[in-house]
């Protein structure tokens, strides 16, 4: 079976590079093995949030850093394409690369982002909170979402805090089993004429608030629950991180998975890379688990597995490896250099990954392979924790590598 371009992860490096490529008119195929780190989704992408100026704290990072070789200007260029590539899909953002913003995470502590899904609560400043008093509601009984956290975060910056919870038969069905009361159920609930029920509930509880804050339980499958139950509230409404999994990153994957298709792109989950055939410093075909017999053949190919996290890259007794081509992989040799044993250190492991060349492409035994294109956070030479860039480098690599692949 031949593919103008091979797609190995179907995360959001893989479907980026995939909807760029779609769109341009090659025909494209993923095959992705399953869960991806959107499903773990704060609500907001980092670019590089070390300091306020995003693109200030880029111009300082290590010379091996994926943006450090894509150069400055070329970063700044293809950070401008996300929020409009992303709209495209209906999916809208706030923010740029000219400054960072702050988010609260599910405990309740600020941090800097680049982009923020529109629906959540964003901040201008670190301290100073943009409400007197606001009202954080919870689903009754949801574990996910701490008030006590969100609300003295709040206070300790001022706010009154008025914290209440919102009930309904929807969720005491689904109590009566733990394991049901995650925010993807919930949002399963939150539909149809139900959400004007509970939109008309949060208004008997805003108490005079100048804001509501909600954990973000809404929107699986798109964002029209949310875009009403903004519409039905009486005073402004946003949402805030929940612990995973993250209803709005699993919207963000389908809706992402859904598009390349509709595209004319062709997405196989459930499947896994095993192997790839190589000839003169090329990469050939690749061959999955689950089509043993079938070549899947192509004029490029583009890796997007993910780190550890995704087994893209996996650890050993022996090693850091590289599992479905045996690429190289930059990382110590040296076990006890893996990580620091203050676990709030910078840990050393997390920079490992495939190394590439200057173009991104794949090294094989010292070699590029010259159409193995690598993007993401399978990729070696940045922390994406410590530099705060996670999404950014999926994101910018992929376009990037969408670019070679087109010559443009
Ligand atoms: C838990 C977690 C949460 C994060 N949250 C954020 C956040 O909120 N904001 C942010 O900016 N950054 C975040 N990051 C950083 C994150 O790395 C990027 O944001 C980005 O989502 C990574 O995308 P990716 O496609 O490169 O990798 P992944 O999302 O890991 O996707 C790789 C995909 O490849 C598939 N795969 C692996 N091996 C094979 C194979 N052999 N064959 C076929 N498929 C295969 C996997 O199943 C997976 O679906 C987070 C990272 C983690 C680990």
């Amino acid at each position: 079976m031949r593919f103008d371009t091979v797609i190995i992860g179907g995360g959001l490096s893989g479907l980026v590079a995939g909807i760029d490529l779609v769109r341009k008119g090659q025909k494209c195929l993923i095959v992705s093995s399953g869960q991806s780190a959107l499903h773990f989704f704060s609500g907001s992408f980092e670019l590089c949030n070390k300091e306020n100026d995003p693109m200030k704290a880029i111009a300082s990072l290590d010379a091996c850093h994926p943006y450090s070789k894509l150069g400055a200007e070329r970063v700044e260029a293809l950070a401008a394409r996300v929020k409009p590539f992303f709209a495209e899909l209906g999916l809208n953002f706030k923010g740029d690369a000219s400054a960072n913003h702050w988010r609260m995470t599910p405990l309740g502590v600020m941090k800097r982002a680049w982009l923020t899904l529109d629906e959540y609560a964003t901040f201008e400043s670190e301290t100073e909170m943009p409400w007197k008093k606001v009202s954080v509601l919870n689903i009754d009984g949801f574990l996910d979402f701490h008030t006590s956290y969100i609300a003295a975060a709040l206070e300790a910056k001022g706010v009154e805090v008025a914290v209440a919870s919102l009930s309904a038969p929807q969720f005491d069905k689904l109590r009566e089993s733990p394991t049901e009361m995650r925010s993807t159920n919930i949002s399963k609930t939150i539909i149809g004429e139900f959400v004007d029920a509970l939109a008309e509930q949060i208004n008997g509880k805003t108490d005079g608030s100048d804001a509501v804050l909600m954990p973000a339980v809404a929107g699986l499958t798109g964002t029209a629950e949310v875009e009403r139950l903004k519409e039905l509230v009486k005073v402004p409404f946003h949402f805030l991180p929940t612990l995973p999994p993250s209803t709005p990153g699993i919207r963000i994957q389908m809706m992402l998975k859904k598009y390349f298709q509709q595209q004319g792109g062709v997405y196989m989950l459930g499947d896994s890379v095993t192997e790839g055939r190589f000839e003169d410093g090329k990469l050939k075909s690749i061959k999955t688990l689950n089509n043993e017999d079938t070549e899947f053949e192509a004029d490029n190919f583009i890796l997007a597995t993910g780190s550890f996290f995704s087994k893209g890259i996996v650890a050993s007794q022996n090693g850091v490896a590289e599992p479905v081509f045996g690429l190289d992989v930059d990382a110590d040799s040296d076990r006890t250099n893996w990580y620091q044993r203050n676990m709030f250190d910078a840990q050393p492991y997390m920079t490992f990954g495939v190394a590439t060349d200057e173009e991104f492409r794949a090294k094989k035994d010292g070699r590029p392979v010259v159409n193995l294109y690598v993007v993401g956070s399978v990729l070696s030479g940045f922390n994406a924790i410590k530099d705060g860039c996670g999404a950014g480098v999926s994101i910018l690599t992929s376009l990037n590598a969408a670019d070679q692949i087109m010559n443009l």
